[in-house]
């Protein structure tokens, strides 16, 4: 391939003390969480909106923050549900901390709760590379209607669910895996019974709430004609009035790669007409449904991850291995979609199980953090943390341990954990076994 270099000259717009790259869950916590702890923050995101998945991929609901009735993921992760309750945005379904939720009260809470921070926000900002003095980041450019802009910060989190920022510094990632776990375009619909639904509901331990009824009839009609590959189907309220986001498209395809990245959206979005009208025809509650809206875009679940300093295996964790430095917790049982058929593997969790801090760094990169999905951990372990209450967890845990080493100039590895571990209990985390 021809390749012609680019010569760009990007002016220096501002300079924090954090930057977080990425706006979904964990960035929204972390960055929240690292203005709180005293650093000057910004947050980069390039939608206009902040969410992720949560909001441009229409995932719901927010799993979990409960193991056996006991809260788990607290501080502000369970600050931002109770804002979110507060304008009627969320409804907690128990024993498990399941939370069904509002995304437009969610897209309004996350940025309130970023400005009263005193965050700074850059939307519409893609994130294209960064600048680096040895393997630490000085500097970070975004594009924008602006044109290509530098910013500078001491410390830097990675919350793009994808690790753009660390793949751009040169981290390692876990091996490639040809079964990575498929990517959905969820889809809303309005004009539904919700009454007479078979809604998710996770608010039994160890029960898989999806539409077995319509699962059988997909397979039935599966004989005699082509119909794209599905999984559940998955429907979740919005507390909207007759409205559902489904979740039952799927496909394998490496989203990080942005020629399939296109050719899945195309696809799945031809699927997400295919599948309205196999509802519509078979699903009582759906006679008088109708497509409001596709996802921004086609939901996320794996990717890349970073190699960290120590990498979480799926044995560690179902077994709920503590550690020292453990600065969250996991209550969702792993959660395996089959790349290339319909079917899932779930696996329980014997205890909510632990994160060591160790996760979120690299070897080497003294002033990067890692928090959300592209963390540390094998396919195992990740297929349950990649879950949003978790990686809000972790969101909390790099912007409160970002604050600490700015007060104390210190290398991220340098970090005491007993006193990121007591910060973050201060906050209301649990990490007591
Ligand atoms: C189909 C599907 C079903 C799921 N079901 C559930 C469920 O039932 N319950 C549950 O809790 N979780 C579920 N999940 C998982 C969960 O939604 C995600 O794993 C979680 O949102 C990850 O959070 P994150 O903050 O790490 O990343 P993301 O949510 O992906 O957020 C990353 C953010 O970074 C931004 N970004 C990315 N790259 C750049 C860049 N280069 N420049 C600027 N901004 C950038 C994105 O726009 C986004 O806002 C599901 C996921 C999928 C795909």
């Amino acid at each position: 391939m021809k390749v012609i270099e680019q010569l760009k000259n990007s002016p220096v717009i501002a300079q924090y003390d954090v930057v977080v790259c990425g706006g979904g869950p964990a960035g929204i916590i972390a960055a929240v969480a690292a203005a709180r702890g005293g650093a000057r923050t910004a947050i980069i995101e390039r939608y206009g909106f902040f969410g992720g998945m949560a909001t441009a991929g229409l995932v719901a609901p927010i799993s979990v923050f409960n193991y056996n009735g006991k809260r788990m993921i607290g501080g502000i992760p369970w600050e931002f549900i109770e804002r979110l309750k507060d304008i009627e945005g969320a409804r907690e379904e128990n024993p498990l901390g399941n939370i069904t939720f509002n995304p437009e009260k969610y897209k309004l809470i996350a940025q309130r709760m970023l400005l009263e921070a005193g965050v700074s926000i850059y939307f519409h900002s893609y994130l294209t590379g960064c600048k680096q003095s040895g393997n630490s980041l000085t500097h970070i450019f975004i594009e924008n209607k602006n044109g290509s802009e530098a910013i500078a910060g001491k410390y830097f989190i990675d919350c793009t669910g994808d690790a753009d920022l660390a793949l751009q510094a040169g981290v390692p990632m876990q091996p490639a895996s040809n079964t990575m776990q498929p990517a959905s375009l969820i889809f809303m619909l309005g004009g539904v019974d919700i009454d007479t639904l078979p809604m998710i509901r996770h608010k039994d331990q160890g029960v898989n709430y999806h539409d077995l009824n319509m699962r059988q009839i997909l397979e039935e009609l599966g004989k005699t004609q082509k119909l794209p590959n599905f999984g559940g189907p998955w429907y979740c309220g919005v507390l909207a009035h007759g409205t559902v986001v489904v979740n039952m498209t799927r496909m394998h395809v490496d989203m990080a790669d942005n020629r399939k990245a296109t050719q899945a959206e195309c696809l799945l979005r031809e699927d997400v007409f295919t599948f309205v009208d196999v509802l519509q025809k078979h699903v009582p509650a759906f006679r008088n449904a109708y497509l409001i809206s596709t996802a921004t875009q086609t939901g996320i679940r794996e990717t890349r991850r970073i190699k960290g300093v120590h990498t979480l295996t799926g044995e560690e964790y179902i077994n709920a291995t503590d550690f020292p430095d453990a600065i969250s917790r996991g209550c969702h049982p792993v959660d395996i979609h089959a790349s290339d058929n319909n079917k899932q593997r779930c696996e329980f969790l014997k205890d909510a199980a632990f994160v060591p801090y160790r996760c979120l760094i690299a070897p080497g990169f003294p002033n990067l953090l890692v928090a959300g999905r592209a963390f540390s951990a094998d396919s195992v372990a990740s297929a349950s943390v990649r879950v949003q209450a978790s990686v809000m967890g972790l969101g909390q845990a790099a912007g409160v341990a970002a604050a600490l080493c700015v007060s104390e100039g210190i290398d991220v590895d340098k970090v005491n954990s007993a006193k990121l571990r007591e910060t973050l209990t201060g906050y209301g985390a649990n990490l007591t076994k």
